[in-house]
Order: C-alpha cells, then sequence, then structure tokens
C-alpha cells in the first residue's frame, strides 16, 4: 500500500476507467471513503488530497472523530443503526446507507421531525436472502414502499447492498446487477426515481460502477487492511 494520496489517485482513475467502460459520466458516481477504525491523522491525509465525503459505522467511534476533524466534511451512516442511537446519529451525519426496516424508517422519520431535519437515506436490501445479513428481502421493501415513501421527514435516494463475499469480483457482479434490476421494478411500479445506488468496497467497486452504482465505500483501498475489525454496530 502507498500513501493515502496515492491510494485515493489510483481509485479516482479506476472509478473513471469504470465509467468510460459503462459509457457512463463520471459525475454520475461518488467515492465514500470510509474511515472506520481509523484515526482522525488518517483522514487528515485524505481530506488534504481532496476527499470531503467520509463514511463511518459507529456513532461511538464516529463522534469524537467528526468533532476533531474539521466542519464542512460530508459524513454518512453506514453501520447497522439501532433505534437508541437515531436521535444521536441524525444530527452528525447527513446521510443514512442502512435502513434496513419500516419500523426503523418510521422511527426515524418521527425523531428527524422533532429535529427538524430530513435526511437523505438508503434502503439496505439483503440481495442475496442471507439470514445473517441485515436489510429488506426484495418482497418485504415492495411491500413496504408505500409506507417508507410516505415519511415525510426522509429523503429516500435509492438503495444500498452488501453482497455476499465472493471469491473474485467478477462473480459479485450479477448482485449488483441484481440491486439495479430491483431498483427498476420498484422505481416504475412506485413512480419514484430511486436514483441512487450505494454499492461496491475495495474489492469489487469497479465492476460495482459497471452495475450501476452511484456511490462506492471504499475504506481499505485507501488507508490499507483494517487492525480491527468494525461490525455494523
Ligand atoms: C467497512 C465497510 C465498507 C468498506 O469496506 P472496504 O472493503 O474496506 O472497502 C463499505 N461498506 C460498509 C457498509 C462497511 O461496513
Amino acid at each position: 500500500m502507498g500513501d493515502v494520496a496515492e491510494n485515493l489517485a489510483v481509485i479516482r482513475e479506476r472509478m473513471a476507467a469504470s465509467c468510460r467502460r459503462a459509457g457512463r459520466d463520471v459525475s454520475d458516481v461518488e467515492l465514500m471513503v470510509v474511515s472506520k477504525t481509523f484515526g482522525a491523522d488518517r483522514v487528515r491525509e485524505a481530506i488534504e488530497a481532496g476527499q470531503v465525503l467520509f463514511g463511518e459505522s459507529k456513532q461511538q467511534e464516529a463522534e469524537p472523530k467528526i468533532a476533531e476533524l474539521p466542519g464542512g466534511l460530508r459524513w454518512h451512516f453506514i453501520g447497522h443503526l439501532q433505534r437508541n442511537k437515531v436521535r444521536k446519529v441524525l444530527s452528525l451525519f447527513e446521510a443514512f446507507h442502512s435502513v434496513d426496516s419500516l419500523r426503523l424508517a418510521q422511527h426515524m422519520n418521527q425523531v428527524a421531525e422533532q429535529l427538524g431535519l430530513v435526511p437523505s437515506v438508503f434502503l439496505q436490501v439483503d440481495v442475496a436472502s442471507e439470514e445473517t445479513k441485515f436489510g429488506f428481502d426484495s418482497e418485504e421493501l415492495r411491500s413496504s414502499m408505500e409506507s417508507l415513501l410516505s415519511l415525510s421527514h426522509l429523503k429516500i435516494l435509492g438503495l444500498m447492498a452488501i453482497p455476499p463475499e465472493e471469491d473474485t469480483a467478477e462473480q459479485a457482479r450479477r448482485w449488483f446487477a441484481k440491486v439495479r434490476e430491483t431498483r427498476d421494478r420498484l422505481a416504475a411500479e412506485f413512480g419514484v426515481p430511486l436514483s441512487g445506488l450505494s454499492m461496491g468496497m475495495s474489492g469489487d467497486y469497479e465492476i460495482a460502477i459497471e452495475e450501476g452504482s452511484t456511490m462506492v465505500r471504499v475504506g481499505s483501498a485507501v488507508f490499507g487492511k483494517r487492525l480491527y475489525p468494525a461490525k455494523h454496530a
């Protein structure tokens, strides 16, 4: 691994190449740098290389980090969200990538209304119906969609997914395609754009972009291997 600025330059170039292959505009895909487990000093290296958008997965870790770093950065929450943390995280983050149940969405909507906020959210889909994964399965999402769309204090940008781990990035392609197809069906049926697709991580962001991702969430390819695991808690 080279330094952060070098890694970011390589990733941005590869993202642009994926866009060219897919006939997409580079401005249609954003790079979120996932800074979980890495300290503020490492994040500063990314900021110096021009990065503004960061992702964190735990409120306890993110809160002091965000406070220590300059204002004007964009912070997205990507971890599993517990109801008792909603009030705290709503004022720290501009977007939430892992809204995984109607009950959570309704609670977020209620608290957001009290706080006078309208956070952006992605609906997390469990695209492979894995027992151990958080997220709506496709049918559940369809049956919840009308209620979700009625929540006036959530801005639903689209879908997010963490596909099953595969041996090669190419094998993940079908899952990314499935997320996009799920989105296309919902968008047509409910007459909403759902234009955001949050998918693709360090090992597979290029494939995710070819399949329609509008935001890739990349951590270890920027900062190197995480020394301790950060579970989605
Ligand atoms: C940790 C994490 C990432 C980044 O993973 P890398 O493989 O290090 O790029 C992306 N998305 C979510 C939801 C994560 O928890």
